[in-house]
């Protein structure tokens, strides 16, 4: 058992439990604060979702998910498979009760909640990357506009008004509608005659991996240990101290405990009153040479592809698929993005992929992460960040740091709260 008195009324130790982007942030913010920390994972750093995403760091496209538009996207595709997004005809009751509760935060209203409660996350994300960039987590994030390609005028419209609608909700946003001219002359990779683009500026962009992982050296680096493969299978708070224990029997125990296992969050969530029930929407990535170099981001939002310079080729990452997050991966996925994209892009050389891989986005039902004091004491939340967690990761962990070692919710942490 760690030693009981705190000399500032904080915890001087802390368990995070995840060392994906978010758990590893908020260990490196709460060493910032002087707290000793133990990161815990069931495989090792960045074994979930925050290794193959596609790199953005993007507030200006930090849409929620509840979207009343991805709602009837969703049932016009509901069980198509080739679809970006896809349900699968399985009986898991637990799965169709959170689809029912996703559809009905699909309003404007909560949407726009949604986008409201994001603002600081997006305010101060980028400052929370270079914090970390500047002591020691050696991954350079890159300044470079994402440019969204259409295949016509009319379809960048559509984004132009989601963009106009996130503006209005007071989130800053600085694009430009680009001519088919304008996109062949920026990037010649793009094939679409006739087509238009939006250009989004203030934007940057990371190698993820590497990322995760320069922040698991950093941490280690400033006193920290991380355990791999401790898989978590109880959480047990006590009067001074949680202890954990792994599926191995072994057990460790701390003043606190932060629960950030990303789509798992649920399993052991669930039991400390975090009711938001978080799912794991799957995406797919992989990498493939390019003829030429690709100047930046790349967003193709008619069949929701991602793409980034991503060492020296393309990093390729798409869809949106609700099932277990240990599911194997499924190659016709990843060929459905293929077929998709291949039209839209030049000089990519599609069948020499690499890397291919699948990890699971954590989603919530009404659009917004969980990040706070669970239903017992010494217990936190992390988590839930759907589409943008990578974005979010840091900033989140700077905030959590301060509500763990101050006892104070953050104002920007309310909208959050897991207990809602
Ligand atoms: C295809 C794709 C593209 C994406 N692109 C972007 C993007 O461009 N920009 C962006 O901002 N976001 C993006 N995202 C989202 C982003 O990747 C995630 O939101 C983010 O990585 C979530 O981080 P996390 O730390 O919460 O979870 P994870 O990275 O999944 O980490 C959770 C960790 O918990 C561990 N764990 C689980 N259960 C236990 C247990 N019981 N005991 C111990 N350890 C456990 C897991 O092994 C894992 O390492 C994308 C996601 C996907 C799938």
């Amino acid at each position: 058992m760690p030693e009981p008195d705190r000399l500032d009324g904080g915890p001087r130790s802390v368990i995070v439990i995840g060392a994906g982007v978010v758990g590893l942030s908020t260990a490196w913010f709460l060493q910032e604060r002087g707290v000793r920390v133990t990161v815990v994972d069931r495989a090792g750093v960045a074994a979930g979702a925050s290794w193959g995403n596609a790199g953005w760091l993007s507030p200006g496209l930090a849409i929620p998910l509840n979207e009343p538009s991805v709602l009837r996207y969703g049932l016009r595709t509901l069980f198509d498979r080739q679809a970006p997004l896809h349900v699968p005809a399985t009986p898991d009751p637990g799965l169709w009760a959170f689809l029912a509760r996703f559809a009905a935060h699909c309003t404007g209203a909560s949407w726009t909640r949604a986008v409201r409660a994001n603002l600081p996350l997006n305010d101060e994300c980028l400052e929370a990357f270079d914090v970390l960039t500047a002591n020691g987590v050696d991954a350079p994030t890159i300044d470079a506009p994402i440019t969204a390609v259409f295949e016509s005028a009319q379809q960048a419209a559509g984004l132009l008004a989601e963009l106009r609608r996130m503006r209005e909700a007071g989130q800053e946003i600085a694009c430009t509608g680009l001519t088919a001219t304008d996109l062949a002359k920026r990037l010649p990779q793009v094939n679409v005659p006739g087509g238009a683009g939006v250009r989004l500026d203030g934007q940057r962009y990371v190698d993820p991996g590497r990322f995760a992982e320069s922040l698991a050296r950093a941490v280690v680096s400033r006193g920290g240990t991380i355990r791999h493969r401790f898989a978590v299978t109880s959480v047990r708070p006590h009067p001074h101290a949680v202890a954990v224990r792994s599926a191995a029997g072994q057990t460790l125990s701390a003043h606190a405990v932060v629960l950030a296992t990303g789509a798992w969050l649920g399993e052991l969530g669930k039991r400390f009153g975090v009711t938001a029930g978080v799912r794991a929407g799957r995406g797919y990535s992989f990498t493939v040479p390019t003829d030429d170099p690709v100047p930046g981001p790349i967003y193709l939002p008619g069949i929701r592809v991602a793409c980034t310079p991503y060492r020296g080729g393309l990093r390729v990452a798409g869809t949106m698929e609700f099932r277990k997050p240990d599911a194997p991966l499924d190659e016709a996925r990843v060929e459905a993005i293929v077929a998709s994209a291949r039209p839209l892009l030049t000089g990519i050389r599609w069948d020499e992929r690499t890397d291919v891989w699948v990890g699971s986005r954590p989603v919530t039902a009404d659009g917004r992460p969980v990040i706070g004091a669970a239903g017992a004491p010494g217990l936190f939340v992390a988590g839930g960040h759907g589409m943008w967690g990578l974005t979010h990761g840091p900033v989140t962990g700077r905030l959590l740091a301060e509500h763990i070692t101050t006892g104070k919710q953050p104002e920007a942490l309310r909208p959050f709260d897991p207990l809602r």
